[in-house]
């Protein structure tokens, strides 16, 4: 009577290898659209210091499709980097990036705050990627040194030689790197001390576990140790409690970023929650 029922039921929600195919095909298509039709946006999360102030913010890429509303990266990323589309896309996310941070050089209460952009792996690897990215800052006048490109850990699997002198060429101009993601990939303790990275980011796998106190937090206290022996600054990510944020704080971690400060919002909602913030502070003096 079971197998009947299931042999009965109609196939249309399995999804089989020829839809899976067609629905690439329509993402790909409709995101080649999205890229030159302004369906694309970067959503801003703000990234704290112990006391609480946003030193920055990273961009997170953000796909207001017209008939399927937001769609995430986790969604459409991959597919553009099967696709070659991702080297539109990332060009798209620097200039984005470099106009954003053009803005905030005009505004008292945003000029001093950094921007982290995603870049990702095939995007790094265009051999004349320094080159693109120290045109888009010049082509929108953007402060070279408040801008962080995060990368991650496969870049060097390839061609670490390669990786280091475009780290170098940008590096000289003032653009700092973040190495995202930080004990999920291929880690080469070697490489690590010879990147000119400025920050580790820990992932969120690490953060998520603290606050039951199992086996991550020696991965946490050990990825915070290795950066400061480094010489590296610590980014916290997916901190959403305030026990994870504690425990970090006391494992020496100074730079939060998670639900707990903020989700990711539109570049308008976070400069005017930092204009209130501003405002809240100067109120508060007063007093
Ligand atoms: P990521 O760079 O590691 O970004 C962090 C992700 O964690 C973001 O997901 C963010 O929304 C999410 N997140 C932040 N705080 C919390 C938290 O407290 N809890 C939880 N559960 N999640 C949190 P999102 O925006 O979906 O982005 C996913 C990934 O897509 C990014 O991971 C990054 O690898 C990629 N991505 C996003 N924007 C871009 C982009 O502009 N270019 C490229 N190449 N990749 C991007
Ligand atoms: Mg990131
Ligand atoms: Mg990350
Ligand atoms: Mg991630």
């Amino acid at each position: 009577e079971a197998k009947r029922q299931r042999d009965d039921k109609p196939r249309l929600f399995d999804p089989t290898q020829e839809d899976e195919l067609e629905e690439r095909l329509t993402l790909e298509r409709e995101l080649r659209h999205a890229i030159d039709h302004d369906e694309l946006c970067l959503y801003l999360q703000t990234q704290v210091d112990e006391a609480g102030k946003t030193i920055g913010a990273e961009a997170l890429i953000r796909w207001q499709h017209p008939e399927r509303g937001m769609i995430s990266p986790g969604h459409f990323i991959p597919v553009a980097e099967e696709t070659g589309l991702i080297l539109p896309l990332g060009h798209w996310v620097l200039q984005e990036g470099c106009r954003l941070l053009s803005e905030w050089r005009h505004a008292p209460e945003l000029k001093g705050l950094r921007l982290s952009l995603n870049v990702s792996v095939r995007q790094f690897q265009q051999p004349d990627f320094a080159d693109q990215v120290l045109s888009v800052i010049q082509q929108y006048d953007a402060p070279p040194e408040r801008l962080t490109l995060e990368l991650t850990e496969s870049l060097l699997l390839s061609d670490p030689e390669g990786t280091i002198k475009k780290m170098q060429q940008l590096q000289r101009e003032g653009v700092s790197f973040a190495l995202d993601d930080f004990g999920t990939g291929y880690s080469s303790l070697a490489y690590l001390k010879v990147l000119p990275l400025d920050t580790i980011k820990i992932d969120i796998a690490f953060v998520r576990d603290l606050a039951l106190g199992m086996q991550a937090t020696p991965i946490a206290a050990t990825i915070i140790a290795l950066a400061e022996s480094l010489g590296l600054q610590v980014v916290a990510e997916g901190v959403e409690t305030d026990d994870q944020r504690l425990m970090l704080a006391q494992l020496g971690c100074h730079i939060y970023q998670g639900f707990l400060f903020g989700r990711p919002g539109t570049a308008a909602a976070f400069s005017s929650t930092i204009v209130k913030n501003n405002a809240t502070d100067q109120a508060n003096l007063l007093q």
